[in-house]
C-alpha cells in the first residue's frame, strides 16, 4: 500500500483529501504545519508528498526543496494562488506536479496515481515482485526458482534450473552445447559439454509430457538447442 503525507494547515481540505485518498487504499497522514511535516517526511518512509504552499513555520516552496535534498519520491504541491505556478517552475524546486486550489478530489487522485505510477516504475517496484515466465504448460518462477508443469511443481536441481531458466529466457535462439556450457557453468568450470546433454534430458524428463517429441526444449541436429516459444 502506497504511503502519502499531507501537509495542510486548513484542516478541512486535508481531511477532505485524507477520505477521498483512504477511499483508493492509500495510507494517508497529515501534518499541519510546515516544521511537522518536514520532521515527518525525513523520518518516515512516504512514497508521495502533497505539500501545500502557504504553512505556517515553513512554507511549502522550503519545504519542497528540503525534501527534495534527501527523498526522491513524487512531490504534489497545492497551491491557491496561480501566480505561485510560475514559482514552482522557476525555482525548480525539485516539485512533480502542482494543482491549483480549488480543485475535484477526484483530479487530485488522478494525479496522485500517475506519480506513483510513475516512481513505481523509475524504481522496479515491479521488479520486486516475482519474475515469472509463462509458457504454454510451462511456468517458471525466476525470483523463487520455482517450475510448474501444468500446475504441478517440478523440482530441479540448481543447474537444471539454470538451464532451463537461460534457455526460456531466450527463445527461440539455438545455443550450442559450448555456449551453453560456457553460460550455465562458467569457464572455469570443470566437466565438458557432454555434461550439457546429460541436463538437458532430465530437464525433458520433468517438463515434457512426451520425450519423443519435446514441446519446450528442441534439439537442432548438428547445432544444439532452441527454446520454443
Ligand atoms: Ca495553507
Amino acid at each position: 500500500m502506497s504511503r502519502i503525507l499531507i501537509v495542510e494547515d486548513e484542516e478541512s481540505i486535508a481531511e477532505l483529501e485524507k477520505d477521498y485518498l483512504e477511499l483508493s487504499n492509500f495510507e494517508v497522514e497529515i501534518a499541519t504545519d510546515g516544521k511537522s511535516g518536514l520532521e515527518r517526511a525525513l523520518a518516515e518512509d512516504f512514497d508521495l508528498f502533497i505539500l501545500d504552499i502557504m504553512l505556517p513555520e515553513i512554507d511549502g516552496f522550503e519545504l519542497c526543496s528540503r525534501i527534495r535534498e534527501v527523498k526522491d519520491a513524487p512531490i504534489l504541491m497545492v497551491s491557491a494562488r496561480k501566480d505561485d505556478i510560475d514559482k514552482i517552475r522557476g525555482l525548480g524546486l525539485g516539485a512533480d506536479d502542482y494543482i491549483t486550489k480549488p480543485f475535484s478530489p477526484s483530479e487530485l487522485l488522478a494525479r496522485v496515481k500517475a506519480h506513483l505510477g510513475r516512481y513505481d516504475r523509475l524504481i522496479g517496484r515491479q521488479a520486486r515482485q516475482n519474475e515469472i515466465l509463462q509458457i504454454r504448460g510451462l511456468k517458471i518462477d525466476s525470483t523463487a526458482r520455482r517450475v510448474w508443469v501444468n500446475g504441478e511443481e517440478k523440482t530441479l536441481t540448481n543447474k537444471e534450473f539454470d538451464l532451463l531458466h537461460f534457455l526460456a529466457s531466450n527463445p527461440n535462439h539455438v545455443y550450442t552445447k559450448e555456449e551453453l556450457f560456457r553460460n550455465i557453468w562458467g569457464m572455469e568450470s570443470v566437466g565438458d559439454v557432454a555434461t550439457v546433454t546429460v541436463h538437458i534430458k532430465k530437464i525433458r524428463e520433468k517438463i515434457e509430457l512426451n520425450l519423443s517429441k519435446p514441446q519446450y526444449i528442441e534439439t537442432i541436429w548438428g547445432v544444439g538447442y532452441r527454446f520454443r516459444m
